[in-house]
C-alpha cells in the first residue's frame, strides 16, 4: 500500500504538517478500505478543508474575487470524472469522484454545479483566500495492496486569472492521467502544463519512474512552477518539483 500527497507547487515548505496529515489521512482509508479511490480523495479532502490550500475552502480568487474550482479523479480500472468551474462546494473532488461511474467524464460551469445539486451537494458560499501566491493545486495518488492506483486532485486555479478560465487539473493527460501501469498527477502553472500534455507525456517517457518525472519537469522553463507526482504498478513512487513543493510519501 501506497500513498503520496503534494500540497502544490510553489508552496511554502511551512504547510509540510498539513500535506502529512493528509497522506496520514490517505493511508488509514487505505488500510481500512484498501480501495485507493477513497484513499486518495480522503486526502485531498484533507488539504481542501485546510485554508493554507488553494483548494476547497482556501481557493485563490479570480480576477472579479470569485472562486472557481476544478477537480479531477480517476483510476487504474479507466474510469474518470473531472469538474471545472465549479462554484461554492466546499469539497470539490467529492463530485468528481461522483463522475467515476456516470457515462459523462466531464462537466463545467452551470452543468456540474446541477450535477452536484442533483447528487446532494450543499452549495454555499466559498469565500476563498487572498494569499499573496499564486496556486497550488493539491492532490494525492494511492496504490491498494492488490496494485490498483487512484489519483485525486483539487485546486481553486491561479490567482487573478479570467471566470472561466480552465487549467490543467480537470484535463486529462495534462494535469492528471491514470491506467493500469501509472496514477500520475501535475501541479503549478497550468497553461503550460497543459500545452506539453505533461503527465501523459512524462508516462510514455521511459522505464524509471525518477529519470521520467525529472525529464517532465524539464519540459518547461526553469520560472515557470511545476511539480509531478506519481505511483507505478511495479512500486517506484517519487514525486518532484522545479520549486517549494510539500509532499508526503506513506508506504506500508
Ligand atoms: N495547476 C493549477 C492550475 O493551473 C494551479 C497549481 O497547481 O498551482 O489551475
Amino acid at each position: 500500500m501506497k500513498i503520496i500527497c503534494h500540497g502544490g507547487a510553489g508552496h511554502t515548505p511551512k504547510v509540510q504538517d498539513g500535506v502529512d496529515k493528509a497522506a496520514e489521512e490517505g493511508m488509514k482509508i487505505l488500510k481500512e478500505t484498501n480501495n485507493p479511490t477513497l484513499a486518495a480523495t480522503a486526502a485531498t479532502i484533507v488539504m481542501e478543508d485546510d485554508f493554507r490550500f488553494n483548494a476547497g475552502t482556501g481557493s485563490c480568487l479570480r480576477d472579479d474575487g470569485r472562486v472557481q474550482n476544478d477537480a479531477a479523479v480517476a483510476t487504474s480500472d479507466g474510469r474518470m470524472g473531472a469538474i471545472t468551474n465549479l462554484q461554492d462546494f466546499k469539497n470539490p473532488v467529492l463530485v468528481a469522484r461522483e463522475l467515476l461511474d456516470e457515462f459523462v467524464t466531464m462537466l463545467a460551469g452551470e452543468g456540474a454545479i446541477e450535477f452536484a445539486l442533483k447528487k446532494g451537494f450543499k452549495q454555499s458560499k466559498v469565500k476563498g483566500s487572498e494569499k499573496g501566491w499564486t496556486g497550488d493545486t493539491v492532490g494525492a495518488v494511492a496504490q491498494s495492496s492488490d496494485g490498483k492506483i487512484s489519483v485525486a486532485s483539487s485546486t481553486g486555479g491561479v490567482r487573478g486569472r479570467p471566470v472561466g478560465r480552465v487549467g490543467d487539473t480537470p484535463l486529462w493527460g495534462s494535469g492528471f492521467y491514470c491506467d493500469e501501469n501509472i496514477g500520475i498527477l501535475a501541479t503549478g502553472v497550468g497553461e503550460a502544463i497543459t500545452e506539453q500534455l505533461m503527465c501523459y507525456r512524462v508516462y510514455q517517457y521511459n522505464e524509471n519512474l525518477e529519470e521520467a518525472l525529472e525529464w517532465g519537469v524539464k519540459l518547461l522553463p526553469k520560472d515557470t512552477g511545476v511539480g509531478i507526482i506519481a505511483i507505478r504498478n511495479d512500486g517506484q513512487i517519487y514525486g518532484t518539483s522545479n520549486t517549494s513543493m510539500p509532499f508526503s510519501i506513506i508506504e506500508d
